[in-house]
């Protein structure tokens, strides 16, 4: 393979010790924690892309157009040295081999492992309709995405989102703020409609309106077109010009590696509630990848995001170093959608209940959902302060009913019970 690059301290990446697969965010957790908690072993990580480690959320809150400026990454390569954790850059692992305990790298080499992490992340769902392979056509997952989005942004003028997800609405603001006309196309009939409350999105949209994207939902991509570059994209309603397209919409976990080894997968790895792989206790699945039972869902979920790519690979890390738990972490999400700051903690699955509440200033806003008179879940519009009070009480399991909100929000609320326990 071109451009491997091996950044091992001295011993790290000989020995049976433990093996990661993806140096994301999940993968240098794994690698950090690990050391953090004193675990001395060989720490070896395998990772398919070039850079050094990186954050992926500021990809796309901004246009991009300077590698070196970016600050993505997450540590200096110092910091691998300095704790003899073996990095091997642009070095994919192609194939597990669960009865010897080795992998098998993209040229070959066989790496022991006593414990290994699949920590390979997701991959963007190709968007398939005729055209897609155009110029002008992007999707976003790496820095090499948003330095190619961040160049085209500097000339486009008419730009098409395809997907009212996460990264399509922040990408509408990032090119709105470029002063390019914006259109995002949603098949869906609301925007973010498996990720927040429907009583949420309208708010959502009208802020997103108001800053003049324009918003186009239950209506379905056909083609774009264009001579070798877009021109077009032609949608159930008609034509829209474009000479940029960038779409979003969803993404597929990067499991083929432990399915060809013989796991169970099922849209992910299947891990148990310490995240072993329920077929093979010395592999686990981490971060993006990996599907698990949660005590904050009814039943298994896959998750995808930076806390739990990050309290994933800090639990399976002590579990190695001798510290076994379950995985309880309450789930928390964010999004910076332009000046829209959407904040989420815990899981709104199976609500029965949502109160939209206005905050103390008119920006503010909160989504409140209840499962059983429980309040499970809370989305914020430009409002961290409750968000952060949301958590508290959500981690803590405190029961808050829909009639312990009225008149309050749960900031006030979390003040006067911690009064309450101080005074009895
Ligand atoms: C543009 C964007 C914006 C986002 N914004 C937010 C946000 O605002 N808030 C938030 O909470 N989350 C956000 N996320 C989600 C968050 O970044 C992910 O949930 C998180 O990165 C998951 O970490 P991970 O390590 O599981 O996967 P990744 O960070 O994707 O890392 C997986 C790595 O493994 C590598 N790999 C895969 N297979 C192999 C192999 N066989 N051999 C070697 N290497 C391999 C991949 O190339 C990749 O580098 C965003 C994601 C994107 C793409």
């Amino acid at each position: 393979m071109t451009n491997m690059k091996s950044l091992a301290g001295t011993d790290a990446g000989t020995g049976a010790g433990v093996v990661v697969v993806g140096g994301g965010q999940a993968g240098f957790s794994v690698v950090s924690a690990l050391r953090g908690a004193g675990y001395d072993g060989p720490v070896t990580v395998f990772a398919d892309e070039h850079h050094l480690p990186y954050q992926r959320p500021p990809l796309s809150k901004k246009a991009h157009t300077d590698p070196d400026g970016m600050g993505v990454t997450l540590v200096p390569e110092s910091f691998y040295r300095e704790r003899n954790i073996g990095l091997r850059l642009g070095d994919g692992v192609a194939a597990v081999d669960t009865t010897a305990r080795v992998v098998v790298t993209g040229t070959g080499e066989r790496v022991p492992y006593e414990h290994l992490v699949l920590a390979t992340g997701a991959r963007n769902r190709p968007l398939p309709v005729p055209g897609a392979e155009l110029d002008g056509v992007h999707a976003l997952r790496s820095i090499d995405d948003a330095l190619a989005i961040g160049q085209a942004l500097t000339t486009a003028r008419d730009v098409v989102v395809v997907g009212g997800g996460f990264i399509g609405l922040e990408l509408a603001q990032v090119a709105r703020a470029r002063g390019a006309r914006v259109t995002v196309v949603e098949l869906a009939d609301r925007l973010l409609s498996r990720a927040v409350s429907p009583q949420l999105q309208e708010h959502l949209r009208e802020r997103h309106e108001r800053t003049g994207v324009r918003i186009v939902t239950g209506t379905a991509v056909r083609a774009i077109e264009g001579e070798g570059r877009v021109r077009r994209v032609v949608t159930d309603d008609g034509s829209l010009p474009a000479d940029l397209v960038v779409y979003g919409i969803g993404a597929v976990p990067r499991d083929e590696l432990a399915r060809a080894a013989g796991l169970a997968v099922d849209d992910g790895v299947i891990v148990d509630e310490q995240l072993r792989s329920v077929t093979d206790p010395r592999i686990s699945a981490v971060g993006d990848c990996a599907r698990h039972p949660h005590p904050h869902a009814d039943g298994v979920v896959r998750l995808e995001s930076v806390q739990n790519a990050t309290d994933q690979g800090a639990l399976v890390a002590r579990r190695i170093a001798g510290s076994p738990g379950p995985y309880e972490s309450l789930p928390w999400f964010w999004s910076d959608q332009g000046d829209i700051k959407l904040q989420i903690a815990g899981l709104r699955t199976d609500t029965d209940e949502v109160r939209v509440l206005p905050g103390d200033s008119p920006e503010r806003l909160a989504a409140y959902a209840f499962r059983d008179e429980r309040l499970v879940a809370v989305e914020t519009l430009n409002w961290p302060a409750e968000h952060l009070a949301a958590r508290r009480l959500l981690e803590r399991r405190t029961p808050v009913s829909p009639a312990d909100l009225t008149g309050s929000t749960l900031g006030a609320l979390a003040r006067a019970r911690r009064a309450a326990e101080v005074r009895a």
